[in-house]
């Protein structure tokens, strides 16, 4: 287990944001939460990462602050540094000596697809290439817990799909725990190995689906059976969660 809430809510002050919650991630798994738009979603995922305290409940988490990496919807970039700088970023903040974060750092940007890329500033790279930037500075301290927010939203169709891959592959190489949040729901069936459907706001957990197929995937799993008959249940229960 590397996080996990337990009886978990969030209150603010026009009320109750999240909860009761629980959910519980395992070590490598990789787990999409799926909900209506304001259901508690970023929220879960802040309370996972350590960046906020819930108002009742338990987060337990295993990993450090520093075994935890965030992603989030837009790349979040210095626009004045190179794209080895940005993935370097953590690692120099850790103390990792300049040459040794720089080595680590190309590595990140290679499994990304980016070797020859890594002098290029933000503003010269496609919204693609920012996210798999983002992505290199994620995973350059090869983190237990990786938390993405929406991570694709703002790119096309291609791209989106081009990126679940890139991740699945990374995820092969290290295998941290992946929590990520999407509105796509053939995505998330794609990516996951588990499915967490949230209701509407204050979210609690509507249903939970097992994908079942291996990680990653291979070549036309959209087109099997099971990819599209867990992608219905999905998109029922999500509007049964809409509707209670
Ligand atoms: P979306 O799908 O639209 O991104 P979400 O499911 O991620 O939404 P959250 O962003 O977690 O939902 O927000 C859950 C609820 O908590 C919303 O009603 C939101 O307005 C409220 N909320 C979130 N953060 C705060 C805050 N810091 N202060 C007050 N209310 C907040």
């Amino acid at each position: 287990m590397v996080a996990a809430l337990n009886a978990v809510t969030v209150d603010y002050a026009r009320g109750r944001a999240l909860g009761p919650i629980d959910l519980a991630i395992g070590d490598g798994e990789v787990v999409a939460l799926v909900g209506p738009s304001g259901c508690g979603k970023s929220t879960a995922l802040r309370l996972l990462a350590g960046l906020e305290a819930p108002t009742g409940g338990q987060v337990t988490r295993a990993a450090s602050r520093g075994g935890t990496a965030v992603v989030f919807q837009a790349p979040t970039l210095a626009p004045w540094l190179s794209a080895r700088a940005n993935a370097a970023l953590p690692l120099e903040l850790a103390g990792a000596p300049a040459a040794e974060a720089r080595r680590r750092a190309d590595a990140a940007l290679a499994r990304v697809g980016l070797a020859g890329a890594e002098t290029a500033r933000p503003a010269q790279l496609s919204g693609g290439m920012a996210m798999r930037v983002s992505l290199a500075r994620a995973l350059v301290t090869e983190p237990r817990l990786l938390l993405l927010d929406e991570p694709f939203a703002a790119l096309d169709e291609i791209t989106r799909r081009a990126l679940a891959d890139d991740v699945l592959a990374l995820w092969a190489a290290t295998k941290p725990a992946i929590v990520f949040v999407t509105h796509n729901v053939e995505e998330a069936v794609y990516m996951a190995s588990r499915v967490v459907v949230m209701t509407r706001g204050p979210g609690r957990i509507a249903a939970e689906f097992t994908v079942d197929g291996p990680l990653p995937r291979p070549a036309h799993f959209r087109t099997t059976p099971a990819f599209r008959q867990t992608a219905e249940a999905v998109s029922a229960a999500l509007a049964e969660g809409i509707a209670a």
